[in-house]
């Protein structure tokens, strides 16, 4: 007997026929006699759909309202599952993030989960329950506001939960077969991924590859979790993420994201002397906001410099008010914004030892005419900024550069 999380995203619970499939699949599982905790998301659009509401009230709505308005969509679809999973004759309790002790630090729209008391999943499993807990939601530790895990999240509660029950396997069930090369909806012929080792799940997750998490990759990694990601609409193998081991393909690049969701802030004419970048990112980090590339400028005359960097467009708002201020002070000219971008990115350990990848990136995008804004490198990915409207493009132009189609 297995001890087996299941996590459905939102395609896979988005109207009550597809409750009640998963409601099969998680009891045909329970069947074979394993014991089963699933984590549910929220119907697919409703996150969405629940911030344009705010929006349309608020143009910088409140984060601790936004967190319970937010965690609103994971307990309908948790209850529903559970209630779908008893009319097949089982027994079944949905559990809220609180209800199921998943405690955080106090960083609302963002928070992180700082352990997680798993004592009512684990009586309720001894009882004989199937467990459906709310993903996405936390408590903070004095039990007394709610809290969310940033966009995706369910996969990390999924992977938390796991960790703590000390379950066999976390199953994150999806729209697709499994991890791809690229995200197969833009790139048709891209390969399903047998096998990829956490390192490389989380250089592509962290560049934009949203079929998982990136937090949820972190978290299996240090937990040594295995994940497996498979489509809740077939009943094909997926994809198994785990430790590196030697029959993993080594080759040059082995994965293609991209990320939407990146505004591009520029500092005006920044003057240039010690301890510029300091104050201005200072400020930033302050508010809690990630900031990702940082490229800076000096002019010509070497008086003044331009500072430009990238944050998730979830932060925009919040980064525009910053940095305006920041600019203020630094004696800067102005703020330039840019959300009509998008981050392309190429990953592979195998880089490390190969020269030559990054030209033939610059190459590729250079030969179909897409300009490239900034460009940010390590050891084993090479990101560059490029007008959004040429997302796909690039995508399947670097796809067919590097042949990923064969591997
Ligand atoms: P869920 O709602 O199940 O959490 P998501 O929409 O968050 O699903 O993630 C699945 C989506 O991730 C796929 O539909 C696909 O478009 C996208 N995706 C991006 N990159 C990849 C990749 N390398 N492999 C598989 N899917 C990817
Ligand atoms: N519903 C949340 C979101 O859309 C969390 C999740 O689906 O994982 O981001
Ligand atoms: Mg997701």
């Amino acid at each position: 007997m297995a001890l087996i999380v299941h996590k459905y995203g939102g395609t896979s619970v988005a109207n009550v026929d597809r409750v009640k499939a998963v409601a099969g699949r998680v009891v045909n599982a329970a069947r074979r006699g394993d014991k089963i905790v699933v984590i549910v998301s929220a119907m697919s659009g409703e996150t969405d759909k629940l911030i344009d509401f705010a929006h349309q009230i608020s143009s910088q709505p409140n984060e601790r309202e936004m967190d319970l308005l937010l965690s609103s969509g994971e307990r309908v679809t948790s209850a529903l599952t559970a209630l779908a999973i008893e009319a097949l004759g089982f027994k079944a309790r949905s559990l809220t993030g609180r209800q199921a002790g998943i405690i955080t630090d106090t960083v609302h729209t963002k928070a992180r989960i700082a352990r997680i008391s798993c004592d009512r999943i684990l009586e309720a499993l001894d009882e004989g329950y199937i467990i459906v807990v709310a993903g996405f939601q936390g408590i903070t530790e004095d039990g007394t506001e709610v809290t969310t895990l940033g966009r995706g999240g369910s996969d990390l509660s999924a992977v938390a939960v796991a960790a703590a029950i000390n379950a066999d396997r976390c199953e994150i069930y999806t729209d697709v077969e499994g991890v791809y090369r690229t995200d197969p909806n833009i790139v048709a012929e891209a390969q399903k991924i047998d096998k990829i080792s956490f390192e490389e799940m989380l250089e592509l997750a962290s560049l934009g590859a949203k079929v998982l998490q990136t937090r949820s990759v972190e978290f299996a990694m240090k937990n040594n979790m295995p994940i497996i990601v498979r489509s809740s609409f077939s009943d094909n193998p997926g994809t198994l993420v785990t430790k590196e081991d030697k029959d993993m393909e080594d080759v040059i690049v082995s994965g293609i994201a991209y990320d939407k969701n990146q505004a591009r802030f520029t500092i005006v004419h920044v003057p240039d002397k010690p301890g510029i970048a300091a104050q201005l990112f200072n400020a930033v980090a302050s508010s809690d906001i990630i900031v990702d590339m940082i490229v800076q400028n000096i002019s010509s005359d070497g008086k003044s410099a331009d500072i430009s960097f990238t944050v998730q467009t979830s932060d925009t708002k919040k980064a525009l008010e910053v940095s305006e201020r920041a600019a203020r002070e630094l004696g800067a000219k102005k703020v330039d914004v840019n959300e009509d971008i998008s981050k392309v990115s190429i990953v592979g350990v195998g880089m490390k030892a190969h020269s030559g990848v990054a030209s033939k990136m610059f190459q590729t995008l250079a030969h179909h005419n897409i300009n490239i804004m900034m460009i940010s490198t390590s050891e084993i990915k090479i990101s560059c900024v490029i007008d959004a409207t040429f997302t796909e493009l690039a995508v399947r132009v670097l796809h067919d550069a590097f042949d990923l189609a064969k591997h």
